[in-house]
């Protein structure tokens, strides 16, 4: 079946998909800058054109791939290489844009962040304590994306709980695991900061999210 996404005007820019505009609302929402399509690669012989460059021409940028439904694993693969071949983080984003998951602000023990402790044999030291995953506020939720690093080239990387992040301390939003503030770069390192703190269900971000989901487009086709 030869299906295709519909064009989608906004800002100015021709979208591939409804989705990739929604995003583009959505960053807008949070006043975080973004170029679209801004430049091609040739990856291992084959054409790629990465959707979103965020945070353009700044140490925090990073590559921001959109897709409707789960990517494949070349899809994966080639981000990977654009990540490595660019030095700069990629996303591979594949969750609607919705907020990703319901206020975990309750959740403030690493305990209970991490999941109650199993135990596993080893023969080097007996049992010993061991994560169960999931944790409790794991259950039940999709994950959301990829994330590629490019100094790391994992023969399978694994989808996770990528998820836009509200930094309290910089006002950056960022893509984070769960949503986490953690490793703010205007914060001192030795700045006391709790070991817990979801930051992916803030008023900003719902606002942004609603934004998205609310926003109408024209239909991005000419005569
Ligand atoms: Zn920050």
């Amino acid at each position: 079946m030869n299906i295709k996404p519909i064009e989608t005007r906004y800002a100015g820019y021709r979208f591939r998909s409804r989705a990739e505009a929604r995003w583009a609302v959505f960053m807008d929402a949070l006043g975080v800058p973004w170029d679209y399509e801004p430049q091609g690669y040739v990856i291992e012989g084959i054409p790629y054109l990465p959707d979103f460059l965020v945070y353009p021409e700044s140490r925090f940028a990073f590559w921001l791939e959109i897709k409707g439904t789960f990517p494949t694993k070349e899809e994966i693969g080639k981000a990977q290489l654009l990540a490595k071949g660019t030095g700069t983080t990629a996303f591979v984003y594949f969750g609607k844009p919705e907020v990703p998951a319901p206020d975990l602000s309750h959740i403030t023990s690493f305990e209970d962040f991490m999941g109650s402790p199993g135990h596993i044999w080893t023969d080097e030291d007996g049992w010993r304590e061991y994560p169960v995953r999931p944790a409790q506020w794991e259950i039940g939720l999709p994950p959301t994306a990829f994330r590629l690093d490019p100094s790391s080239m994992m023969r399978r990387p694994k989808s996770g709980f990528w998820w836009w992040s509200d930094c309290p301390h910089c006002g950056r939003a960022i893509i984070k695991a769960a949503g986490q503030v953690i490793g703010c770069p205007d914060l001192p390192e030795d700045a006391d900061q709790p070991a817990v703190h979801f930051a992916h269900h803030t008023p900003r971000l719902l606002n942004a999210y609603r934004a998205a989901r609310s926003a109408r487009f024209e239909h991005g086709e000419s005569p």
